[in-house]
């Protein structure tokens, strides 16, 4: 029989607080504002993997192609902009309590995102006190399962469980790393996910994390081109310098097995993301091949995997590193369950690359000891926001290293007046 042998009671405002007094999501209608792994560039982009008519690269204007869940199809095959990885945008949501403090949060999903936040997930919100952000998380959670569950609906929380961290600390003058468990580690290591792992070894980052090229479409030829691509850039970086390997869901389970086996000479520290993220089956077997193959390189994935029920399914399946990323899997409620999920499992946990934030959980778990930081300039050149121009200060890697302010929150600035944001849905 169930525990609920007395009613559980709603819970009620305590007047010792401020009431949150509104919900608002925003979007940006400006043409040039870049944002967080959405890679809303020109052609050019080295993130793109737009090669020559030959296939061949320049690493200025052209780049190594990156495989992807589209690449098997040829009209699809270019770009990645030519699937629409970037006709999603950014959404912001701003949660106000009745003191006039703002909370800031972001994710992905754009005018999607903002119609699910201000229409639904408002009413678990809007007259609660900031404090009591796990009720609001499983209120919003349940209420929007029969459409959310995972992906968007699941963005939309995310971003309004940030704006909650975030107006938090603004309540309580503290860094969000604070309220989760303060510093626990003085900078953050962060590792470069780039075109040219030679520039983030001279730009001073301790690894580099780059796309397979090449993908089962691509037959034989292109597996051995995928061996030359890699062997070529450990030759370049000498054996004591981390490399990481980005498949992006391209690869099926055969593929996978032997690209880890031809690639144990490379001594790779990952192979990330091999597969879609719902064949869990591919995933179990894998983990069993990395077993067999007596390769310590790890089997990582987890960036499109969502709230503690899925990473349960991948830490079950033997994957051995997770990287959830706050901004998508349901912000950092969730984030810090997951967390303990894994450390209690045997199984480390990266941030994906969101930037600051990822950072902000960094600081504040212990078992994290790497985030990751992606060149967003167009030749992986320069160190440049993850962001784009969406916020005015976000804390950018030193010699390697992100240092994070003490500043209330997330410490972030919306840049308003380049992101001219508009708010779609504010007629309820
Ligand atoms: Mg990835």
């Amino acid at each position: 029989m169930s525990l609920y042998i007395a009613p559980n009671e709603d819970v009620i405002a305590n007047p010792r607080h401020a009431k949150i007094k509104e919900v608002r999501a925003y979007v940006s209608r400006s043409e040039d504002y870049g944002a967080s792994d959405v890679h809303d560039t020109s052609d050019t982009h080295w993130i793109l993997g737009l090669t020559d008519e030959d296939g061949g690269w320049d690493h200025v204007t052209t780049h190594p192609p990156i495989t992807n869940p589209m690449s098997r199809y040829p009209e699809y095959s270019g770009s990645r902009a030519s699937w629409g990885v970037a006709r999603v945008p950014t959404v912001i949501v701003e949660i106000e309590d009745e003191q006039g403090r703002i909370g800031i949060g972001a994710s992905t999903g754009g005018e999607a995102a903002a119609y699910v936040i201000e229409r639904h997930l408002s009413m678990f919100v809007e007259g609660r006190n900031v404090t009591d952000r796990s009720v609001i998380w499983e209120q919003m959670w349940r209420a929007s399962i029969h459409y959310g569950r995972k992906g968007l609906g699941v963005h939309a929380i995310s971003a309004v469980d940030i704006a909650l961290w975030d107006l938090y600390g603004h309540t309580l003058g503290e860094p969000v790393y604070n309220l989760m468990g303060g510093r626990t580690k003085q900078r953050i290591p962060v590792y470069a996910t780039t075109s040219r792992p030679d520039l983030a070894k001279e730009l001073g980052f301790p690894g580099a994390k780059i796309p397979l090229p090449y993908g089962p479409a691509d037959g034989p030829e292109g597996m051995r081109k995928n061996v030359s691509f890699i062997g070529s850039w450990r030759e370049k970086v000498g054996p004591d310098f981390s490399l990481m390997l980005d498949c992006y869901m391209a690869l099926d389970l055969q593929y996978a097995a032997e690209l880890a086996r031809v690639l144990m000479p490379f001594n790779l520290k990952w192979i990330e993301e091999p597969f879609m993220p719902d064949d869990y089956a591919s995933h179990a077997k894998l983990a069993d091949r990395f077993e067999g193959l007596g390769t310590t390189t790890y089997f990582a994935t987890g960036e499109h995997e969502y709230t503690r029920y899925g990473y349960q399914q991948l830490i079950e399946a033997g994957v051995g590193l997770l990287q959830p990323d706050v901004m998508w899997m349901g912000g950092p409620t969730e984030f810090s369950r997951v967390v303990a999920q894994a450390s209690a499992q045997g199984v480390d946990v990266v941030p994906h690359g969101c930037g600051v934030y990822g950072y902000y959980m960094a600081m504040a778990f212990e078992s994290i000891n790497l985030a990751e930081f992606m060149m967003m300039s167009e030749q992986g050149d320069t160190i440049e926001p993850n962001f784009g121009s969406v916020f005015t200060n976000e804390p950018l890697p030193e010699g390697g290293y992100i240092t994070l302010p003490d500043t209330p929150g997330f410490g972030l600035e919306l840049n308003r007046e380049v992101l001219g944001l508009v708010r779609p849905y504010d007629a309820r």
